[in-house]
């Protein structure tokens, strides 16, 4: 049987190349550690967890905890991984980060299918079966190769993302829905700030706490993607006359133009998820809901991702990748991790599964599994390789990927539960359908 090529021994590449070998393929896995590290990886073993030491809640009803849960189904390394060296932590899983690192090395490397190669990889080869696997921090010999054989501009360095915000959380008699100029579909809901307001909003901003700038190496990384708050600072009319402007749009609620009006964008195809227009930022968490619930129509909003903005390597994945997580222009080529778009630990060890998955599938002549919407891995993985996703930035696992329900449950918890029973439903079946 062929070799398959695992680029990378990091929380994707680990799942990845044990999902191959346990279907009885052979697996080169690549690891450019210790020989060279990466400014934020530091520890010899494999699947380091570069910062916290959370895999985050554990829960069935919540994203984190359905997406862990569909993962075990697969016999997640990283999930067992986590049982055996979880450290208390509330709700949340946390583990003992070396200890999490050396059970998941032992495994690898115990594994009689598994041949661990100590070498940077700095090319790819779009004729052989390979996971690319290589983070956010990829090296820059692979992404200069990556960027060659797939375009410069398909490769993004940095994460200047902006909140996202679920749908059904906004108060829709607050915001209204318009194009600006009547120009286009209605896409846009858009939130109308009275002077005041404005105003007041913009020394929120100004006075919020920053989130410590992830500056690795030194370099600058905010070209061409200024933080709203740097914006704000530069003058109290800034902000309305750049992503706050308010021409060629009319409030009905008023009829006129607003003083200042913030856009929200439709992230998803199903519309559950709208995005903070131009609202890229470096503030805190718990600042940036504090800040932004400020907006009128979001005083209630529900945020499923965060702003973020730090070095981070990840391909234009809904212009490349199939929800096989191979590149749709070479079938061999799978991408798995945060690589991919997805954001986080959890997230990148489940593409590993998927990504593992399907190129032992094609090295074995099977059909490749594209998981179902309804699941959280297949939700996230649509998500990153649906073509209509536009300016795309990467996702972490959120209940706001998945369709809703057909029935309304109220109570958060409650629909939580039941979107997370469907998943798992959904996985279930599928999988027995294709011969689990
Ligand atoms: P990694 O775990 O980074 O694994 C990639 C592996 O590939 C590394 O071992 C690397 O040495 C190797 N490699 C790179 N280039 C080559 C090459 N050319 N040849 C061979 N090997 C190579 N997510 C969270 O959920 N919580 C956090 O707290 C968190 N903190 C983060 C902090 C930082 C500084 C960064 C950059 C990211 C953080 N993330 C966090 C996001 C993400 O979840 C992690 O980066 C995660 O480790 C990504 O998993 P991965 O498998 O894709 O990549």
């Amino acid at each position: 049987k062929s070799t398959v090529k695992v680029i990378g021994a990091g929380l994707a590449g680990c799942e990845a190349a044990l999902q191959i070998a346990g279907r009885g393929i052979p697996v080169a896995l690549y690891e450019q550690k210790p020989a060279q590290y990466s400014p934020a990886h530091h520890y010899p073993g494999f699947a380091e967890l570069v910062c916290s030491n959370s895999l985050k809640a554990d829960r069935l009803e919540s994203a984190a905890g359905l997406l862990k849960e569909e993962m075990r189904q697969f016999g997640s390394v990283v999930c067992q991984a986590a049982r055996a060296t979880q450290v208390p932590a509330g709700g949340a899983l946390a583990v003992d980060r070396e200890q999490f690192s050396d059970y998941i090395t032992r495994r690898v490397r115990a594994h009689p299918y598994i041949t661990v190669r100590e070498e940077e990889v700095t090319s790819i080869d779009p004729d052989e079966i390979t996971v690319v696997a290589t983070g956010p921090l990829t090296s820059d010999r692979l992404s200069a190769a990556i960027g060659a054989l797939l375009g410069e501009e398909y490769l993004s360095f940095f994460d200047a993302a902006a909140p996202i915000v679920a749908a059904d959380s906004l108060d829709y008699s607050r915001v209204f829905a318009a194009a600006r100029y009547g120009r286009g579909d209605a896409d846009y809901l858009n939130c109308p700030m009275n002077k005041p307001e404005y105003e007041a909003f913009v020394q929120a901003l100004l006075t919020a706490e920053r989130a410590p700038q992830h500056d690795f190496d030194g370099r600058q990384v905010y070209e061409g993607c200024m933080p709203v708050e740097v914006m704000a600072a530069r003058g109290p009319d800034t902000l309305r006359f750049g992503p706050l402007k308010p021409v060629g749009l009319r409030d009905p609620a008023t009829g006129h133009r607003p003083w200042a009006v913030v856009q929200l964008r439709k992230e998803n195809r199903a519309g559950t998820l709208y995005n903070l227009v131009g609202f890229q930022t470096n503030l805190k968490f718990g600042e940036q809901k504090r800040v932004f619930s400020l907006i009128p129509g979001l005083q209630s909003a529900r945020f499923m991702r965060y702003g973020v903005m730090h070095r981070n390597t990840f391909l234009n994945a809904p212009k490349l990748l199939g929800p096989t997580l191979n590149l749709r222009a070479y079938p061999k080529v799978f991408f798995a991790g945060q690589i991919t778009g997805t954001e986080g630990y959890i997230e990148s060890a489940a593409g590993g599964i998927l990504a593992g998955q399907n190129a032992a599938r094609l090295a074995a002549g099977q059909p490749l599994l594209t998981l179902p919407r309804d699941t959280m891995l297949g939700a996230l993985v649509g998500y990153i390789s649906d073509p209509y996703t536009s300016d795309f930035q990467p996702m972490g696992s959120n209940m706001g990927v998945l369709p809703p329900l057909a029935e309304r449950i109220k109570g958060k918890k409650e629909r939580y539960l039941a979107l997370a029973q469907k998943a798992l439903d959904s996985l279930h079946r599928y999988l027995y359908q294709n011969g689990w």
